[in-house]
């Protein structure tokens, strides 16, 4: 029965884990995200998202969900107090090493779902990486890629939010009081949308012209985006059709395998 890879034996684990299995491996963050939410948003959100997708789809395909991984490349957050992370360079290295081990224990497949924008591009890095090194097939998904880095959909975007909710905003609250209430403060939400960025053409998130940015570039509130009106309606919504999305993913990561032109 598959499931979460840690709650194997051994000796089971070398039987299960073969080529036809698939590993998720969540990627979570320690960050701040504003006064209103916990530090382990993005590590909750990969969380459940990689045990939905196992629980509904991880006998029929044989996928297992690996621990998350709690520390990240949070360094647009090293600002505030704390936010724990991972060099670019020790991150990288965590990457290949799980690859590594997973390859030695006879998996072929492997998928980071990650929960934090700011690791996006060392994930793709690291997928190239550990196909050369290790010969896996290597997959990239995410439960919500934030507008900083895809452009922002617009059925969820909020008017609000000038497409500038990228951390803690509407989204993301909303799905902390779907999965974790107990740990949203929303009394203390706040406005914080840097509508002078929204203006430029070029230049913002989900922009032609990528930047380098901190969370403290645009106040000292932390988030970025308006979760004044988030809910946990909004949030189950959201969450149940990322579940629905990865899992069509998924479907097609199991089944997928090079084939030569020639
Ligand atoms: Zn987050």
């Amino acid at each position: 029965m598959a499931g979460f890879l840690e709650m194997l034996t051994g000796p089971d684990a070398s039987r299960l884990l073969n080529a036809d299995a698939t590993v998720i491996v969540p990627v979570g963050a320690i960050e701040q995200h504003g006064p209103h939410l916990p530090l382990a948003v993005d590590h909750i959100v990969a969380s459940e998202a990689a045990g939905a997708v196992v629980d509904r789809l991880g006998d029929e395909l044989n996928v297992w969900a690996a621990p998350t991984l709690p520390y990240s490349k949070s360094n647009e957050h090293a600002w505030s107090a704390g936010t724990i992370w991972l060099s670019n360079e020790t991150m990288h290295r965590v990457l290949d090493d799980i690859a590594r081990c997973l390859a030695f224990s006879g998996v072929r497949r492997l998928v980071f779902l990650n929960g934090h924008g700011g690791n996006s591009t060392l994930l793709n890095v690291a997928c190239r990486e550990a196909r050369l090194a290790h010969g896996l097939l290597t997959f990239l998904i995410h439960p919500f890629i934030p507008p900083a880095y895809a452009a922002p959909d617009p059925d969820v975007a909020s008017d609000t939010e000038l497409g500038m909710g990228i951390h803690g905003g509407l989204r993301e609250t909303s799905v902390m009081m779907h999965l974790r209430p107990d740990l949203v403060d929303l009394s203390k939400a706040v406005r914080n949308v840097p509508e002078w960025l929204a203006e430029n053409d070029h230049v913002k998130f989900g922009g032609s012209v990528q930047f380098g940015w901190l969370s403290n570039d645009f106040g000292s509130v932390g988030h970025i985006g308006d979760p004044v009106g988030a809910s946990a309606a909004l949030g189950k919504k959201l969450f149940d059709e990322s579940v629905g999305f990865l899992c069509e993913q998924l479907r097609e990561i199991v089944g997928f395998d090079f084939q030569p032109c020639d």
